[in-house]
């Protein structure tokens, strides 16, 4: 496939509105893309060369980008970052000096620019900078003015086409399969593999047989698995119908170990490789585990080693950086509280049973250094879950997760086979509501200096793949967090209402549901203003009270955010208090 057709794509993509449209622009993509471009595709469209989970970011600095503008099209730089400064946007530069250059050129393929692209993003060590200026510009010389627009975006992560996952799923049902219903069929594959390029590969050759034979992989994370919500003991063995297998739930960071030989790799809760952050997991992953293949699943957590307390969230989060990581290692150690286990020496044991995976789990790791096996207590008195429970608590700990004993481990999953319980704060919900932005209003008085005067933050909805609001929020963040909040916001703002988004409110700017905050609300209250659950003529769901507890990003993506499905059963649990 030409490169520039893509681009028209990519064109059609930005300007739509609707997300059914967006599936229809996509499936329309999808018809005309071959079995050996259909990764390649998938991938640009998320603005990136390799899965999501890959490491691999092209990150060219703006500066470079339009130095490769200027040597392309013949003009200075400074003109080109002068033309920046009055757009906002490297793409519109380049499409625009493009537009003022010689005749149309434009016989570029997509496996050209892709496999051009990986390169810039390998290219390392000296004369970087230049080299990778030059690879770009060359790109830029054989294209046309809208091919020239996107393929800038893409090196500085400025491609924002506000395409989700499932949607591609939608858009692959659509195409390949007839309906965009049967994106159900795809998702157990995608939901053990991550990686929509592959499972585009795989359904382009050998349909939807061969996706529903994917299975996990040792270096592909797994979706994880999610917990549910109940008030209390007795209302969860009721729900069980029969014992119940408790493990202590500990307030860190989760952590997906894979190792594969002597090498061994990272991911977090959003499936982003985290692998260079903890070299004391690596090695103690290293010492512990002698299966020469497996996957576990994991909560790490800060430990003082002189008090042998454990920290809390605040301290154990100031792990997850990219500099000063050995010095991090030492004084802030982590413990990785090993509960799952999903594959061993080649094997997937995602479909055995909790209780056969955790004596697995238990012959697999040797002793407690640094992963510590979390065996749990089954049991079917709700007394003795209480007594857990408060210990749990007395620990400094958060809850429990209370799982079913004889549940398989369902990736991407979020049932009543994971329950969490945690403790309750009077006078407010049990849990918090992490939710991402989806626009600002403008406020009045003091609150106006920084350009913020209350956010428009929504929810996800799972089976549209939507964000809908759920309230404004403007208590809770200092005067530093709107300042920070608004710097961060403006380089993600856009002129019209995403795809994706769907809303009555219509804040002062739009902007791509990307931030993710965690809020504490008092209660969940219906409204007719909001669309979260809103159906037809009936309310929506909406939060009183809220404010801001922190931001979330770091390990949760806009997708990772609470579920509509979630809200309800939270709203439900209210009356059962
Ligand atoms: P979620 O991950 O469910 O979207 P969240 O990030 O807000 O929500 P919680 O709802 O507080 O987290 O709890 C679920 C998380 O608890 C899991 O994702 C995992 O990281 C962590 N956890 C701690 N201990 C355990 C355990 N024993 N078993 C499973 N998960 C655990």
């Amino acid at each position: 496939m030409l490169f520039s057709r893509l681009a028209q794509y990519f064109e059609k993509l930005e300007q739509t509105s609707s997300r059914l449209i967006l599936i229809d622009i996509l499936s329309d993509l999808f018809k005309q893309v071959e079995s050996k471009d259909i990764a390649m595709v998938c991938y640009l469209i998320q603005g990136r060369v390799a899965p999501f989970y890959e490491a691999i970011e092209i990150g060219m600095a703006e500066k470079t980008v339009a130095a490769s503008i200027a040597r392309a099209y013949g003009v200075d730089r400074e003109e080109v970052l002068k033309e920046y400064g009055k757009a906002g946007d490297l793409g519109i530069v380049a499409q625009g000096l493009r537009g003022k250059g010689k005749g149309e050129r434009g016989k570029l393929t997509v496996e050209g620019v892709f496999e051009t692209l990986r390169e810039i993003a390998n290219t390392k060590g000296e004369g970087t900078v230049e080299k990778r200026q030059q690879m770009l510009s060359s790109l830029l010389e054989q294209m046309d003015p809208i091919s020239a627009k996107h393929l800038v975006r893409i090196p500085i992560g400025a491609s924002r086409l506000g395409i989700g996952d499932p949607t591609v799923l939608d858009a692959f049902a659509q195409s390949r399969l007839g309906d965009r219903k049967l994106r159900k069929e795809l998702e157990g594959g995608y939901n053990k593999t991550s990686d929509l390029g592959l499972i585009g590969e795989v359904l382009w050759q050998k349909g939807l047989e061969g996706v529903k034979k994917l299975d996990v992989t040792v270096g592909r994370p797994i979706r994880s698995q999610l917990a549910e919500r109940l008030p209390d003991p007795k209302t969860i063995l009721e729900k069980f119908e029969g014992s119940a297998h408790v493990q202590y739930k500990y307030d860190g960071f989760r952590v997906q170990i894979h190792k594969q030989g002597d090498k061994v790799r990272l991911f977090s809760r959003n499936l982003e490789e985290t692998t260079l952050m903890f070299p004391d997991i690596i090695k103690g992953v290293l010492d512990q585990v002698s299966a020469d293949s497996v996957i576990l699943d994991s909560e790490a957590l800060a430990y003082n080693p002189e008090s042998e307390e454990f920290l809390p969230f605040q301290e154990t989060t100031k792990r997850r950086r990219k500099h000063g990581i050995a010095e991090m290692a030492k004084s802030l150690p982590l413990k990785a509280f090993v509960f799952d286990i999903m594959y061993l020496n080649g094997k997937s044991l995602m479909d055995e049973t909790l209780e056969s995976r955790v004596k697995s789990l238990e012959s697999s790791v040797k002793g407690d250094e640094v992963l510590i096996p979390q065996p749990g207590e089954i049991t079917d008195q709700a007394d003795r879950m209480q007594e857990l429970f408060d210990d749990a608590l007395t620990k400094g700990l958060e809850g429990l997760i209370v799982k079913r004993p004889d549940s398989k481990y369902e990736a991407g999953g979020r049932n009543f086979n994971w329950v969490k319980l945690k403790k309750h704060s009077s006078g407010e919900l049990q849990d918090t509501i992490d939710c991402v932005i989806l626009g600002y209003i403008f406020g009045k008085g003091k609150r106006s200096s920084f350009g913020a005067g209350a956010l428009l933050v929504g929810v996800y909805d799972k089976d549209k793949d939507e964000f809908v609001t759920v309230s404004k929020i403007g208590t809770g963040l200092t005067d530093e967090e709107w300042r920070e909040v608004h710097k961060r916001a403006d380089k993600i703002k856009i002129s019209h209402k995403p795809a994706r988004v769907n809303s009555i409110m219509e804040p002062s700017v739009w902007i791509e549901p990307e931030i993710v905050i965690e809020v504490l609300a008092d209660e969940i209250t219906k409204s007719p203003t909001h669309t979260a659950g809103k159906n037809g003529d009936e309310p929506g769901y909406a939060l009183r009270f809220p404010r801001l507890v922190r931001f979330r990003e770091a390990d949760k993506k806009a997708e990772d955010s609470t579920t509509v499905k979630e809200l309800k059963e939270m709203y439900e649990l209210q009356f059962k208090k």
